[in-house]
């Protein structure tokens, strides 16, 4: 295994696709791939290559990634899903369901910023870019429990995007973040000018924090396994 890939758990792997960037890859069966495989986010449009390249080194087979969840639209997290929606293995592709519309393209991310700042809305606006168009996605509905790694609950942690979406691995005790928080030199909530509605984040992270897990896994920053739930409550005390 290469220093770019670390596990997490029984089962689950993160995958560093940049000094500041993850991915998650969950065994369906717990283990190996012989089951098939799930990947949690699938990083830049360009990020396809050194996430192939890191399944293969945890000896892992990456035609057999079936399904891909997505945490959010946002391109650092979509924007490699199009790779994999159009590779031979032809997995299905999850999200929630307020992002939807902007990864089919029907939605601009401007129209998806709700109660963000001037600057946030400028930001949404003009700097980000929508991943790579994808028909086809299928919603990622609150509570659903997805069949991988002793089984993944979906939790609703809107404010970041609106469809924001974190993974709970209740039998592993990991907690998939997504953005709703980073651990950039330390661990903070998602910063409000990059998020489309800063009023919802603290609600987002106390759901989290009510959950039960040791490993914190942040797509941004390396993930926390020493005293992880009392340091994500501490951001909202
Ligand atoms: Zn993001």
């Amino acid at each position: 295994m290469d220093n770019h890939t670390e596990q997490l758990a029984d089962g689950v792997w993160r995958i560093e696709l940049s000094f500041w960037l993850s991915a998650v890859v969950l065994a369906n069966d717990g283990r190996g791939d012989a089951e098939g495989l799930t990947l949690v986010d699938a990083g830049t449009q360009g990020a396809g290559p050194r996430l192939v390249r890191s399944v293969r080194m945890a000896g892992l087979d990456p035609r057999a990634i079936g399904d891909v969840l997505l945490t959010h639209w946002h391109t650092d997290h979509a924007g490699g899903a199009r790779r994999f929606a159009d590779s031979s293995a032809a997995p299905s592709v999850w999200i929630g369901a307020e992002d939807l519309p902007v990864l089919s393209g029907a939605q601009t991310p401007g129209e998806a910023a709700t109660d963000c700042s001037a600057v946030a809305g400028f930001l949404h606006r003009h700097v980000y870019r929508p991943p790579p168009p994808l028909s086809g996605a299928h919603p990622l509905p609150d509570g659903h429990v997805h069949a991988a790694a002793g089984g993944v609950r979906v939790v609703a942690t809107p404010g970041h995007t609106a469809g924001h979406r974190a993974l709970h691995l209740p039998e592993r005790g990991v907690l998939i973040a997504g953005d709703a928080v980073m651990n950039l030199g330390r661990l903070r909530p998602s910063p409000g000018l990059l998020s489309s509605a800063q009023s919802q984040i603290r609600e987002s992270i106390e759901r989290l924090a009510a959950l039960d897990f040791t490993v914190l896994s942040p797509m941004h920053g390396p993930p926390i396994d020493r005293r992880a739930r009392e340091r994500l409550a501490a951001l909202i005390e």
